[in-house]
């Protein structure tokens, strides 16, 4: 990694609630808080590894990230792509939603204050402190909601409706030229690649400059609009913060198919996930035609197919052969090869290889790392077994009924754990060394009810530095060192 990584998603206060039951009249709904409030950078080709007990929302949170889950609350912005070439529907449902956005964001920044001066008021003692965290979620909340308005428009948050309505239209009206401008280039490099069509190129590249015209006139109507709408310092913060990204959470389904090319899974099951009727050539080139990479019955697609799975290590004259005709670790290949086929820029891997046999995890595993190499891919890599994630991961999350308990760098987090959640786990990895003094924590108690967590900090009914504090108020996500983040009270080897 660079010394100064490129952000590729930006996921902020990330919520996913599946509701339980059916909803009775006069009860609240229960819900099972898969993620519960999750922010975390994952950085342009990094492998960050997510870690923790099984239920503990380390899939759901993978599958969110991808959006085959649509998420309940907060942000997932993603810098791979830029808005410019996304469709023009995402640009006018900025504008079409704003109105009502601001209602509700107004509403948060409304209850964030209050909690703020109930907060004040209050004497010191554990009881200030829970609402210090109540009004620090409301705060973060609202914050969130304002960047979802201001972030990719820039300083118009104090627009009236009408004016927003106007810009919108200029907006449009800019991103349409914008976008004949690239399918023009795109036309004239495929004609010079085949060397021919002069006329055609100079008579393509000619409408260009009026279209560079209208994109100036369309932008100079906007900072006009801009220019008159009475700013307020509170917002400038905002403005500065305008950014490229697209978040998920807001994209129709059929926006997000599109950058589902970008986003891939691979799935911890090589049996259940391979469709056993097709044959693995169909299988990677289903994905093919579904991106639009290649039409169906062309000859170049069959060549494209063999020289992947050639990368991915499996003989290309298997292309016409079913998923049983392999082993377990050749169908994590065929797996592996159908995801990356379509040029993904960010790769879930679920417990890719937790139901494989040890001697072919460490292959498959040396296949991903090459492949990343090769493609400048990111990983989220989920495991619930530690030794694998050292392995491949540059920086680790540990995750603990639905909310991020620690996250550093790798080597920092096995030298030094803070949290006693990520103490005990390390302590459970069994070691060759036999004369190694590591005392083994045995977590007592199973892992807390997800509909019903408990109050305070979710480790409390299992963690052997519990104090009254940790019962009632939930520790906040802090920064301990550079890039080490911990949510406890006590944190271990800090003094207090
Ligand atoms: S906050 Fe308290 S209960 Fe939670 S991990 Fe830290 S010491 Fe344990």
């Amino acid at each position: 990694m660079s010394n100064e990584p490129k952000v590729l998603l930006k996921i902020s206060n990330l919520k996913q609630y599946f509701p339980v039951g059916k909803k009775q009249v006069g009860k609240p709904q229960a819900f099972v808080k898969a993620n519960d409030g999750i922010s975390l950078n994952i950085y342009e080709g990094e492998t960050f590894g997510l870690v923790g007990e099984s239920g503990c929302g380390k899939s759901t949170l993978g599958r969110t990230l991808l959006q085959l889950y649509r998420q309940t609350g907060g942000r997932t912005v993603y810098y791979g792509r830029t808005v410019e070439d996304f469709d023009l529907k995402y640009v006018e449902e900025i504008f079409k939603n704003l109105p009502e956005k601001k209602k509700k964001c107004e509403e948060l920044r409304a209850k964030a204050q209050k909690a703020r001066k109930d907060y004040e008021a209050m004497p010191d003692g554990i009881e200030k402190k829970a609402a210090g965290q109540h009004f620090a979620e409301l705060d973060s909340e609202a914050k969130n909601a304002l960047l979802d308005i201001t972030a990719l428009i820039g300083g118009l948050y104090t627009l009236t409706e009408h004016e927003l309505a106007e810009a919108g239209k200029h907006y449009s009206a800019e991103y349409l030229a914008m976008k004949e401008i690239r399918k023009i280039n795109a036309k004239v490099e495929e004609l010079e690649k085949n060397g021919k069509a002069a006329d055609k190129i100079s008579q393509l590249k000619s409408s260009i400059p009026a279209l560079e015209k209208k994109v100036q006139e369309e932008l100079a109507e906007i900072q006009k609009i801009r220019d008159n709408c009475s700013k307020s310092g509170e917002f400038d913060e905002y403005e500065s913060q305008k950014d490229n990204g697209i978040n998920l959470a807001n994209l129709t389904d059929a926006e997000m198919r599109y950058l589902r090319r970008d986003l891939q899974l691979i799935f911890q099951d090589p049996y259940s996930s391979l469709n056993p009727r097709m044959t693995v050539g169909q299988i990677i080139g289903e994905g093919l035609q579904a991106h639009g990479m290649f039409k169906k019955g062309d000859p170049k697609m069959q060549d494209y197919i063999m020289e992947i799975m050639e990368k991915c290590g499996l003989a290309s004259y298997f292309i016409h052969r079913y998923p049983h005709q392999f082993s377990g670790g050749q169908r994590q290949r065929i797996g592996i090869a159908r995801s990356l086929a379509v040029n993904p820029k960010f790769v879930v891997c679920d417990e890719a290889v937790s139901a494989l046999d040890v001697s072919i995890q460490s292959q498959i595993i040396n296949l991903l790392l090459d492949l990343k190499e090769q493609n400048n891919l990111t990983y989220l890599f989920i495991s619930h077994d530690l030794s694998v994630i050292k392995y491949i991961s540059d920086r680790i999350g540990v995750m603990y009924l639905g909310n991020m308990m620690e996250l550093s760098d790798t080597e920092h987090l096995f030298a030094h754990p803070y949290h006693p959640y990520t103490e005990a786990l390390l302590s459970a990895i069994p070691t060759t060394d036999v004369d190694s003094k590591k005392e083994s924590i045995i977590l007592e108690g199973d892992i807390p009810s997800p509909i019903n967590p408990p109050k305070g900090c979710k480790f409390h009914t299992r963690c052997r530095y519990c104090t009254e504090i940790c019962q009632n108020v939930t520790p906040a996500f802090e920064e301990v060192e550079p890039g080490h983040f911990v949510a406890c009270h006590h944190k271990l080897g800090v003094e207090e």
